[in-house]
């Protein structure tokens, strides 16, 4: 059986929070999935598959749907009444009997990535007159980490910075990003990680593209080369990019990579409890106009990094955000020249009370290899 623990059990606290924010928002009734939310509320989730599994949260009381066949896993991580179902019956009833237990809902608040045929069975058995999204309720909690998931996500970025010197190792003329992406693949494995999120190897003129796949394509002598590499530690994840250079690199990229990293330092110095995320991004972004390259910054500064890759807070333009004690997100400024070159560089920082804390250890200076 495979699941997700975040190795942290959080207790009945974060339920608890969850319920007094439902009050506050006129929510009686909120329905999770097997989803980061329910990882982050339980310390747990199961599998998720097309079996329906979902947690029942009422502003006094709570139920858990769970298939029959993963129940006992479920009930020794979690104190929630569990109803279970069995494959051969359907989900119907268990559903229809983890209602009864709660007050029928006039607002319904439903996790944005659970799945939609769940979603249809509750329908099935409830007419809220509203429906909303659960998380702008749950974002507020999980964007502010405490001292555990600090914890845990600095001992992700230490081995992403681990992984990251294999990638680099890897790098040389002749060898396949693929190649290359599988060396990060293997050295975070090897070194525990549960799951390897993403390797991105993207060479000499695919690095303009910000998402590019890893190919076949072979790294040649001239290639500026993006490595921006993922994973899953205690069930919190790591996210870095560094680049590497073959040859001598020319004056046009040594210029727009040190932009680049001007940017990503003024951003991390903007970083104090109380700005604004649009204020962190600004930061980046007017230090890359400054130096001409606007128009070439073509994404947000940065994401929150949690138990999800991608999560609040957002480090974009605009965004009204007020930074706290404890959130934890990526500044990665980049400049993506198509036919050329991409730059970009990466880090994880913690927001502290005298600033940013950097989780990413590994040194901003370009590798040059021959
Ligand atoms: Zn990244
Ligand atoms: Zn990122």
């Amino acid at each position: 059986m495979t699941h997700t623990t975040t190795g942290l059990r959080p207790g009945s606290e974060r339920l608890a929070a969850l319920q007094a924010r439902m009050r506050e928002a006129g929510i009686d009734l909120a329905a999770i999935g097997p989803t980061a939310n329910m990882r982050y509320l339980l310390g747990f989730a199961p599998h998720a598959d097309e079996r329906l599994c979902l947690l029942l949260i009422g502003t006094d009381a709570i139920r858990m749907v769970v298939p029959s066949l993963n129940q006992e896993e479920i009930a020794a991580h979690t104190d929630v009444s569990l109803i279970a179902w069995a494959d051969a019956e359907g989900p119907q009833g268990a559903l229809r009997q983890a209602l009864a237990a709660l007050p029928a809902p006039r607002a319904l608040a439903v996790d944005g990535a659970m799945r939609a045929d769940t979603l249809l069975h509750l329908q099935a058995l409830v007419a809220p007159q509203a429906v909303a999204t659960v998380d702008a309720l749950v974002a507020p909690l999980r964007q502010r980490k405490s001292a555990e998931e600090i914890e845990a996500l600095a001992r992700a970025a230490a081995q992403a910075d681990r992984a990251m010197q294999a990638a680099i190792d890897a790098c040389r003329p002749g060898v396949t990003e693929a190649e290359v992406a599988w060396a990060a693949e293997a050295a975070f494995r090897q070194d525990g990680a549960e799951e390897v999120n993403f390797t991105l190897v993207a060479s000499g003129p695919n690095g303009a593209y910000p998402h590019h796949h890893s190919s076949g394509r072979r790294l040649q002598p001239g290639d500026a080369v993006i490595l921006d590499i993922g994973a899953s530690l205690d069930g919190y994840k790591s996210d870095i990019t560094r680049m590497v250079h073959l040859g001598q690199p020319s004056a046009e990229f040594l210029k727009a990579y040190a932009a680049v990293y001007e940017a990503n330092q003024h951003a991390r110095a903007a970083v104090q409890p109380g700005v604004t995320a649009g204020e962190i991004d600004r930061a980046a972004r007017s230090t890359l106009e400054a130096a001409g390259y606007g128009p070439y910054f073509v994404h947000r500064t940065g994401h929150g990094l949690g138990l999800e890759t991608h999560e609040p807070p957002w480090i974009m333009a605009g965004a009204a955000t007020v930074l706290e004690e404890g959130m934890v997100f990526s500044i990665e400024p980049g400049v993506y020249l198509v036919g050329q070159f991409g730059v970009r560089i990466e880090d994880i920082v913690v927001v502290t009370r005298s600033g940013a804390r950097n989780l990413t250890g590994f040194d901003h200076a370009l590798v040059v290899k021959d």
